[in-house]
């Protein structure tokens, strides 16, 4: 037998005995047919899914929408478009607060609370910086335990990478085919810092700022601008020792709202304390939230902004477009960086070179 042969069966060996090895079967599986690439369904496959409410083919499709195929996005803005029409009914409600504020834990439980009178809930979020390793908000479905397992809930998270715009349109896309798909509440959160509350500012109806009681210089972290976005601002964590701090800032928020000039829609912004983990003060954040849909529903703005968000968003898509064609030419690479050179070495102006790049741009076949 083989295992004699080995030299640690030698008889200055004692104990284990070494035993051949057995034939390796091939680790190929010679009867596993090599996978096919699923299909790609048509739009019109999709839309009939979303509007009957398919959880698997509205996440197939939203999937496309955040697509950089052309071919994934031809079926995606198609989809799109025959959409619109069962669209738009919905409250929109955008979140946002800096990264510990609670938003999750929020979302759970403002989640829990509407669904319980029926209804739909989809949760989306725009996080351009997050490369979805880096703690990237809603990376993981386990923030939202309740939620993510409650059958009316739809969770998404944030389209990843991209710029901002195009992040940011990929979710306004979504909440499209999220409201055909029968969800009448979209909640879309972002995280409190950059640029990216402007752009759930402009696809929101409602504008949620979650603020933290604490070092008792809370308004001096607070980006102005995001405070004069808010329709509502609410102080978490209300809750044991806190509550008293949270009084306090509720008190400062208060009379720092005053600062500010009256809003568009002539909604005066409310401040509120509530604690998302203890399940305190959340039905008094939803009357306000209800207060608010009948006001602007009552005074025309509801609509008037939905319009304004619609345009900009044209725009919006027009101004990414051109600029990704301008900037994915690769001629034009070529040129921007033979002009860069020679504005950084001053042998060109910026605008002369600037001029050459978009006269080849404008005048190539
Ligand atoms: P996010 O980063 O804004 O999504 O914040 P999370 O929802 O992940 O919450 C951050 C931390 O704050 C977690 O440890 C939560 O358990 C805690 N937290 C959230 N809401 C409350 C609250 O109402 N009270 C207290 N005491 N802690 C809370």
């Amino acid at each position: 037998m083989n295992q004699h042969h080995h030299i640690e069966n030698d008889d200055k060996y004692s104990g284990l005995t070494v035993n051949s090895g057995v034939t390796q079967p091939p680790s190929v599986n010679p009867y596993l047919k090599p996978r096919r690439r699923k299909p790609l369904p048509t739009s019109g496959e999709l839309v009939e899914g979303i509007l009957k409410g398919d959880v698997t083919i509205l996440s197939r499709a939203v999937t496309l929408v955040e697509s950089l195929s052309h071919e994934h996005q031809a079926i995606a803005q198609e989809v799109i478009e025959k959409c619109l029409p069962y669209s738009g009914n919905s409250r929109r409600i955008g979140i946002t607060g800096v990264p510990g504020a609670g938003k999750s834990t929020s979302i759970d439980v403002f989640g829990l609370h509407i669904l319980k009178d029926g209804g739909k809930l989809a949760v989306l979020a725009i996080d351009p910086s997050s490369e979805r390793t880096k703690g990237s908000i809603l990376g993981d479905k386990t923030r939202m335990e309740r939620l993510a397992v409650h059958p009316s809930a739809f969770i998404r998270p944030s389209p990843s990478a991209g710029s901002l715009g195009g992040v940011a349109r990929k979710t306004r896309e979504t909440i499209v085919l999220c409201e055909a798909a029968g969800y009448n509440n979209i909640f879309v959160e972002t995280v409190g810092v950059g640029q990216s509350e402007t752009a759930v500012h402009s696809m929101v109806d409602f504008f949620l700022l979650i603020q933290l009681a604490g070092t008792g210089d809370e308004l001096q972290g607070i980006k102005r601008g995001i405070m004069e976005m808010a329709d509502g601002i609410v102080i978490n964590k209300a809750d044991g020792d806190n509550v008293d701090r949270a009084r306090l800032a509720q008190a400062q928020f208060r009379s720092a709202l005053h600062l500010f000039p009256p809003t568009m829609s002539g909604w005066i912004p409310e401040v509120l304390c509530y604690s998302g983990y203890y399940d305190l003060g959340i039905a008094e954040v939803w009357e306000m939230i209800d207060r608010y849909f009948k006001f602007v529903k009552d005074n025309g703005y509801f609509e008037r902004k939905r319009q304004e968000q619609a345009r900009y968003w044209m725009y919006e898509t027009i101004n990414e477009q051109l600029r990704n064609h301008f900037y994915s030419n690769p001629e034009v690479e070529r040129l921007l960086i033979e002009k860069e050179n020679r504005v950084l070495s001053n042998v060109q102006s910026s605008f002369t070179a600037a001029r050459d790049v978009l006269d080849y741009y404008f005048t190539q076949k």
